[in-house]
C-alpha cells in the first residue's frame, strides 16, 4: 500500500523511482489524477480549507516533506525515502522522464526563464502566468488541453492551486495535477532552493529568512505541528 497515515494525514511511502514510475502510468490514461504535497502548512490547511482537504484526500500521491519524515521517524514509523517535495519531484519530472509538462503559476518573466533553462525546459509544451482572474480559465484550460500536456505543474502557492485543482478537474479530460507552490521562482533561479544542511528540519527558516512576509504563517504552522503530534502521543487526537 503506497498510501499510508501521518497522525490522520494521507502521505505517500515511496521512493524516487517509484513516484515517477506510478506518474508516467498514470500520465497516459484518460482522466484528470492529483498530486499534492504535504507539510505542515499543508496539515494546517487540511484542517482548516474543506476544498484543501477534498485536494489531498483525493490524491493518488501525496508528497511527504521533510518534516513529514522527521514526524514519521520520531513516531518510529519511518517513511522509505526523505527529499520528496514539490520542487524536487518536479525537477525530476523535468529532467528525467519524457512527460510533456505545462507550467501553471508565478509571473510570466519568472516562466520565461525556466523555458530558456538549459535542464528543465526540454519537456516543457506551454505555460500560463498565475495572476489570472476565474474568467480566464477556460481559455486557460483549452491552452493546456492543446498543449497535450501530460502533467500540469501548478505553482500558485496553497490553497489556491489545491483549490484551482477541483476546478480544473471538471475542465480537463486527462492530465496528472502536481500542486508545486514556490518551485516556478525556484527553478528560474531567483529563489535559492534550501541548501542540504537546512534539509532535516531547519528548511522553513531558511525559507523565512529569504522571505520575512512568511515568518508569521511559519511560526503558525509549525507550532500547529508540534501541538498535533503532541496531541497524538497523548491519545487525544
Ligand atoms: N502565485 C501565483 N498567483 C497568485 C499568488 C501567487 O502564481 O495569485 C505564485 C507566486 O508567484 C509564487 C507561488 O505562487 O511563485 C507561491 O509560492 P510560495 O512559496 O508562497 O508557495 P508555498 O509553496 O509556500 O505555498
Amino acid at each position: 500500500m503506497s498510501l499510508t497515515k501521518f497522525l490522520h494525514y494521507p502521505v505517500s511511502d515511496l521512493s524516487k523511482q517509484e513516484i515517477l514510475e506510478k506518474v508516467t502510468v498514470q500520465a497516459v490514461l484518460d482522466e484528470v489524477a492529483f498530486i499534492t504535497v504535504m507539510n505542515a502548512n499543508k496539515m494546517y490547511l487540511y484542517d482548516h480549507s474543506p476544498a484543501c482537504k477534498v485536494s489531498v484526500d483525493a490524491s493518488f500521491i501525496v508528497l511527504p516533506e521533510n518534516a513529514i519524515n522527521l514526524g514519521m521517524k520520531f513516531l518510529g514509523t519511518p517513511l522509505k525515502e526523505w527529499d520528496l517535495g514539490g520542487v524536487e519531484i518536479a525537477k525530476d519530472l523535468l529532467a528525467q522522464t519524457n512527460l510533456k509538462a505545462f507550467l501553471l503559476g508565478a509571473k510570466q518573466e519568472i516562466l520565461d526563464m525556466v523555458k530558456k533553462h538549459p535542464v528543465y525546459a526540454r519537456n516543457i509544451v506551454g505555460t500560463h502566468h498565475g495572476y489570472f482572474k476565474n474568467e480566464d480559465l477556460d481559455d486557460i484550460a483549452s491552452l493546456i488541453m492543446n498543449s497535450k500536456a501530460e502533467v500540469i505543474l501548478l505553482g500558485l502557492g496553497s490553497p489556491k492551486q489545491e483549490i484551482l485543482m477541483q476546478t480544473l478537474r471538471k475542465k480537463l479530460n486527462h492530465g496528472v495535477l502536481l500542486g508545486v507552490g514556490g518551485t516556478f521562482d525556484v527553478l528560474a533561479g531567483v529563489k535559492k532552493d534550501a541548501p542540504k544542511w537546512t534539509k532535516r528540519g531547519l528548511e522553513w527558516l531558511y525559507r523565512a529568512v529569504q522571505d520575512p512576509k512568511k515568518f508569521k504563517r511559519y511560526l503558525k504552522v509549525n507550532s500547529y505541528y508540534i501541538y498535533r503530534i503532541i496531541k497524538f502521543k497523548m491519545n487525544l487526537q
